[in-house]
């Protein structure tokens, strides 16, 4: 027995209040925020953490919240740990007037959600629903995404920081607890001030399944080739024109569709793929996504790719290419191998919970990724969101609860053992 135990009702009550505040970002603004409207979450879990009496919490001028709950341990030498989660929702999918639903008691069935009944939550696509067969689960209600991704992570963070200032007795170091804008749209690190943070480890709240642990994540190029063709008037081009579409055209067909390619590869295969393609005769340019687990993979990939587009321009008297290769993000367990404790803690904590430890490797990136190769080595913990980005996104109270139970463990466990 382990003493730690987050009341469920309060869990799923501030949940269903973060998730009708509409914080959608948006890919296309340049501003920071993307989106003023985040600032009316950020500013409201600012305001609860100084009502918890945490005195430093606050939002600065680009959402960012950061507050501290101070130590209340007599040891000098415990690592300052982070809580991170997102305030943001993706852009994929309305999260304007979301109608939060709690489904008591769970019956096993198809759940028809009252807004849009083309929207049908089954348990033959979402398997993991019958983990909660007898329990609580939360859907939105047909028009909207639900928004647990990632506001079960705040909402998780939120009630544990709840739960450690009213249970003082429970010894824990300085805790640093962050909320991010725009993570959905790749900026979520953009205006982090880390000096500010003054945290050596963080976790981010921002997976799956319950006791998920994901240490690992996609290293990430981008690869562009510009071919240039030959242009001349067509009516007088014989011998002479040489189509730039054309030669794209053979890159792309000349491409394996049976491994290396994103439709074609799982678990830690990585692949490498066709993201954007535009031209005229003239000029054409093909923009691709390089991806692999082992960082070193990515040159060799990277390689290929530019021998078979050298091949096909060969094809093509006259025509020339540029091959250009960008540096996008690098997978955190390069840094995080460096730091075994922070990985090994949290699956301790999970124990702690009561769940086993599933750890897996992000077939993506994360803010975590990010912010590993930042200073603050970074793994990121289950909260239970599931169906993500779309309308049919549901969690379970049970796991948001544990996943705000394995906070306060991972706090208790960075003190016991420093
Ligand atoms: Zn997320």
């Amino acid at each position: 027995m382990t003493g730690i135990e987050i009341n469920s009702s309060a869990i799923a009550e501030r949940f269903m209040r973060y998730v009708q505040i509409d914080t959608q970002s948006d890919p296309k603004s340049d501003t920071h925020p993307s989106t003023e409207k985040q600032k009316n979450l950020s500013l409201l879990l600012a305001k609860e953490l100084k009502e918890m009496g945490i005195k430093d919490a606050e939002m600065d001028e680009f959402g960012y919240v950061y507050a501290t709950i101070p130590s209340n341990s007599e040891k000098k030498n415990i690592p300052i740990i982070c809580f991170c989660s997102h305030v943001d929702t993706a852009p994929d999918c309305s999260g304007t007037d979301v109608k939060p639903i709690l489904h008591k008691n769970y019956d096993g069935e198809d759940i028809t959600l009252p807004d849009d009944t083309s929207q049908v939550l089954s348990p033959v696509v979402h398997p993991y629903l019958r983990n909660h067969i007898g329990d609580d689960i939360i859907t939105a209600s047909g028009k909207t995404l639900l928004g647990a991704d990632d506001k079960s992570g705040v909402a998780a963070i939120m009630q544990a920081a709840d739960f450690m200032m009213k249970n003082r007795s429970l010894k824990h170091g300085d805790i640093k607890i962050l909320f991010t804008p725009d993570e959905e749209v790749g900026h979520g690190t953009a205006k982090l001030d880390m000096q500010k943070l003054g945290a050596s480890f963080g976790y981010t709240l921002d997976g799956g399944e319950a006791g998920s642990l994901e240490d690992e994540t996609f290293s990430a190029d981008s690869a562009t080739i510009i071919i240039h063709g030959v242009s001349t008037h067509p009516g007088y081009a014989l011998n002479k024109l040489v189509n730039a579409l054309k030669v794209a055209a053979e890159i792309l067909h000349t491409l394996p569709t049976n491994e290396w390619a994103p439709e074609a590869t799982e678990k830690k295969e990585g692949f490498v793929h066709p993201v954007r393609l535009e031209g005229i005769a003239e000029k054409a340019t093909i923009e691709f996504i390089v991806r692999d687990f082992d960082t070193d993979k990515l040159k060799k990939y990277e390689e290929r790719l530019k021998s078979i587009a050298e091949d096909a321009v060969s094809h093509y008297l006259g025509a020339s290419m540029e091959f250009i290769v960008t540096e996008q993000y690098r997978n955190m367990k390069q840094v995080l191998d460096n730091y075994p404790q922070v990985a090994a803690n949290a699956a301790i904590a999970i124990n702690l919970a009561g769940l086993d430890v599933k750890t897996e490797s992000i077939r993506g990136g994360t803010d975590g990724s990010k912010l590993s190769y930042m200073g603050l080595p970074c793994p990121n913990i289950f909260t239970g969101m599931q169906g993500i980005h779309s309308k049919l996104e549901w969690i379970g109270v049970k796991d948001m609860t544990k996943s705000a139970e394995t906070i306060v463990h991972l706090s208790m466990i960075w003190e016991e053992k420093s």
